[in-house]
């Protein structure tokens, strides 16, 4: 029982959560709330250790969606660093997935391993180019203008800044560089504290990384070992790598990513389709099973107990829970299926904690409140879109429209995103071959610009999570699911007036700023 029970003790008062889902009604996050339990610690101390996969534990229940507008490496990255995951989308060729689940696998903190690099015959307008463009200089410039490629000279602002700007496209970069020859570089088995003190010894902005050859390997910026910072609820697999995600289809052909992704050093793999529980996601299963034995599987998405039976059957190290409530999603209106989320999240919950396989709510999360309720209602993770695709690190540049900084985030099942991989084989599993016509089961839209998600997932949705089971009274997830199961949590029902009163209201006008 909980802290004050000697108080509570002969009261009843709100429902358990079973008590919520008894009539089966089709609940979503908004129709409920959670009501305050008892405080006895500080929310610093609450715990978001939670289970991905049956094998899989991370510290913070965040997991980016396989979407072109949200997860690419740059996303997974900072998704691990801050102690959930990113699943890479495959909404592209087998080489640009592989490549970016290298990224996040070699990923080590404070090396650039991506850089701009411009060869001696691009111009110094292609400098001024990439200043505009990404804000920076100290551009490493290689024999063939590519990383791995032998180092030249690296060419700075300080290099250019007195030319003419009707010489700049004349002007060849080998002519303006600091040559080889009087460049500060490292060898590739320094180490970050080594890389710190040449900066700071030599004054220097850049420090390119070379390999033994005299190869471009990686480049470290003293503006990143300023802000570095340390990460210890990272996601990281037992050789100290982040851990990474990448998403599948599961057509015959996704055999052949599948295996290029596990040489790649996947961790885990999504089986993304709207509805999971069809026979070619249970071939998928079996082939997996049969094929990578140690690779965890996240299959899905299921709505049901049934379609949860079915796939852990199969073999599912973990389901993904949701048809329908994405906020790019038309699935329920044009297809007619779904199911409200709260209540698939509780249904599936229910049924697959049996037997032990972790479940992740995925989708119609847009605020710290809605996962909240999701973990109570059992989900071991959220899977988030939108959330996601209006930081820094998601896929895609900023733009304005009426003054307001946004960026593109579209469903995978928008005619948008099945277009864009038209010229790839992966164009079909949105449409069956001898079938011209596509059915568009999401829209392509915009989101505003939430910042990075260093501060958006690692401190806000982090501290606003740890301060929200304090309200609860509970001091980790692991005794939230315990309290949700003893009946210990109580809820209520929201009326449609008691969801007004829930929100701002009565204001002449205000202004809603979260962090
Ligand atoms: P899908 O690949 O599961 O299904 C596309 C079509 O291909 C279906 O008709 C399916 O039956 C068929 N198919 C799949 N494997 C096959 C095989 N081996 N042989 C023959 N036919 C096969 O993808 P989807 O459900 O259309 O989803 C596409 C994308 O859109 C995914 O990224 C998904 O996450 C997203 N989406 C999500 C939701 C949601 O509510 N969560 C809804 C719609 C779309
Ligand atoms: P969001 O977090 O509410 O934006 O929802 C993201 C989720 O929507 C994804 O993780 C997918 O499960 C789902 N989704 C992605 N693309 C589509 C689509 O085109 N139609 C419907 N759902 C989609």
């Amino acid at each position: 029982m909980i802290g004050n029970s000697s108080i509570n003790e002969n009261i009843s008062d709100g429902l358990t959560i079973k008590e919520l889902f008894q009539n089966n009604d089709g609940l979503t996050y908004n129709d409920f709330i959670i009501l305050p339990g008892y405080i006895d610690f500080s929310s610093e101390n609450v715990s978001l250790t939670s289970k991905l996969t049956k094998t899989i534990t991370i510290k913070t229940p965040f997991v980016s969606s396989p979407m072109d507008t949200v997860s690419e490496s740059t996303m997974a990255i900072a998704m691990a660093l801050n102690g959930g995951i990113g699943i890479i989308h495959h909404n592209c060729s087998i080489d640009y997935q592989i490549s970016e689940v290298r990224r996040v696998k070699r990923y080590e903190q404070g090396f650039i391993t991506d850089p701009l690099v411009l060869s001696p015959t691009n111009t110094v307008a292609d400098i001024y180019a990439i200043k505009n463009s990404h804000g920076f200089s100290g551009i490493p410039v290689t024999e063939n203008g590519k990383i791995n490629s032998k180092l030249l000279g690296l060419i700075t602002f300080r290099d250019i800044d007195f030319l003419n700007k009707d010489q700049w496209s004349t002007i060849p970069v080998s002519q303006v560089m600091t040559s080889i020859d009087d460049l500060i570089t490292a060898k590739n088995d320094l180490t970050l504290k080594d890389a710190y003190t040449i900066l700071q010894r030599s004054k220097k902005g850049k420090l390119p990384i070379i390999d033994s050859d005299g190869n471009l390997v990686s480049l470290i910026a003293r503006t990143d070992l300023e802000k570095n910072r340390d990460y210890p609820l990272a996601s990281k697999d037992s050789r100290r790598q982040l851990l990474c995600g990448a998403a599948v289809g599961t057509r015959k052909e996704d055999e052949k990513r599948l295996e290029s992704l596990v040489q790649a050093g996947v961790d885990v793999i999504v089986l993304d389709s709207s509805q999971g529980n069809s026979i070619y996601q249970i071939d998928m299963i079996k082939h997996i099973k049969t094929n990578y034995p140690n690779l965890q599987i996240i299959a899905g998405n299921v709505v049901t107990q049934a379609q949860a039976k079915s796939l852990i059957d199969a073999g599912a190290d973990a389901l993904r829970v949701g048809m329908g409530s994405g906020s790019i999603c038309i699935t329920q209106e044009v297809m007619a299926v779904g199911r409200a989320q709260a209540t698939a999240v509780y249904k599936v919950a229910e049924y697959a904690h049996q037997y032990d396989i972790p479940v992740i709510a995925d989708g119609g999360v847009t605020c710290v409140g809605h996962i909240v309720k999701a973990l109570t209602l059992g989900a071991d993770c959220v899977m988030m879109g939108s959330l996601l695709a209006g930081t820094q690190e998601a896929p895609g540049e900023y733009f304005y429209h009426d003054g307001v900084r946004l960026k593109k985030y579209r469903g995978m099942g928008s005619l948008d995103a099945m277009n864009a991989c038209k010229e790839l084989s992966a164009a079909s599993r949105y449409y069956s071959e001898a079938d011209h016509i596509k059915v568009a089961q999401g829209v392509s839209g915009s989101v505003v610009d939430k910042g990075s998600v260093h501060r958006f997932i690692g401190g806000y949705l982090y501290t606003g999570i740890q301060k929200s089971l304090q309200d609860i009274g509970c001091q980790s997830l692991v005794q939230l699911h315990q309290q949700t199961n003893q009946g210990v949590i109580k809820v209520e029902k929201r009326t449609a007036s008691a969801q007004v009163e829930g929100g701002v209201h009565n204001l002449h006008s205000f202004e809603k700023r979260l962090f």
